[in-house]
């Protein structure tokens, strides 16, 4: 899966989906690593308001601006709805930044609203989820959702001639379903999610500020084990990438992907090391 990602607990986390031209979240460094990558972005949808997911996008609107690429591409941020944080920072930057030269436009979000990506036969879409992180924080995860088709159950055991027949007779349309899949999903540094907003995802992006249950000194974030708890239920179809690790962990990294090894589990487990970039472009 294309994507470019930076984590580290506290500092910044972003993740660059650019398939869809999509990017969660906006930690301090994402201009400077995406450089010309800025002019590519469409969409940013932030899951709150602390500082270490939006503090970069001060940096991507000005130098959307003036760098050197399209300045005239339009940006939308999507931020979940009432989230007073983001406001502030959007007051700011309207305010600092009076004539851009392209169209910037502020969405808010609840629980469940959708925005369309691609309008083709098929869409595909973002769709916002509502996740816990602290009292006073409104936040949200997102999923990448496309819509597929595919033979209707009662089709789906019947040899590949009588398929053919059918859709003679009745036409293609007659014999198949819609249905939607999720391909990628983004918790930002939630406590753990409800694995049924992301079931069947194909890529979990799941908080693990921690490796350890005894360095949490208070119900926020999530440990390694309960991300690996909600990718298991929620059936995870790929990967579960973790993201926001606490750098205290940036050594021992290694030891603990090569034991999730041999655990055996149905998808494949990357810890995100705090403070590199994962590029998969
Ligand atoms: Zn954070
Ligand atoms: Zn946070």
């Amino acid at each position: 899966m294309r994507l470019i990602a930076y984590s580290k607990a506290l500092y910044s986390t972003w993740v660059y989906y650019s398939p869809d031209r999509a990017l969660f979240d906006a930690g301090e460094g994402v201009s400077s690593v995406l450089g010309n990558k800025c002019f590519a972005i469409r969409h940013v949808f932030l899951s709150h308001g602390h500082a270490d997911h939006i503090s970069g996008l001060v940096g991507l609107i000005n130098i959307r601006n003036n760098a050197m690429g399209d300045t005239e591409k339009p940006l939308t941020i999507y931020y979940p709805r009432g989230n007073w944080r983001v406001s502030e920072l959007m007051n700011y930057l309207w305010r600092t930044n009076r004539h851009l030269r392209y169209q910037l436009e502020w969405v808010p979000l609840s629980d469940g609203e959708r925005v369309q990506l691609f309008g083709g036969r098929l869409p595909r879409y973002v769709e916002a989820f509502k996740t816990v992180h602290s009292q006073d924080e409104h936040s949200l995860g997102y999923n990448i959702i496309e819509r597929r088709e595919r033979l209707k159950e009662e089709y789906r055991a019947l040899p590949q001639e009588e398929i053919l027949k059918l859709v003679r007779e009745k036409g293609r349309a007659a014999l198949l379903e819609q249905y939607d899949k999720k391909l990628l999903s983004y918790g930002g540094d939630s406590i753990p999610l409800d694995p049924r907003k992301v079931e069947e995802t194909d890529l979990l992006l799941h908080d693990v500020t921690f490796l350890d249950e005894e360095e949490r000194k208070e119900y926020k974030h999530a440990t390694l084990e309960e991300a690996l708890e909600v990718a298991r239920q929620a059936r995870v179809q790929q990967e579960l990438l973790a993201i926001h690790i606490s750098s205290r962990y940036q050594f021992k990294l290694r030891e603990v992907e090569a034991k999730l090894r041999e655990l055996g589990l149905p998808f494949k487990v990357t810890l995100l090391p705090p403070g590199k970039v994962l590029s998969r472009e």
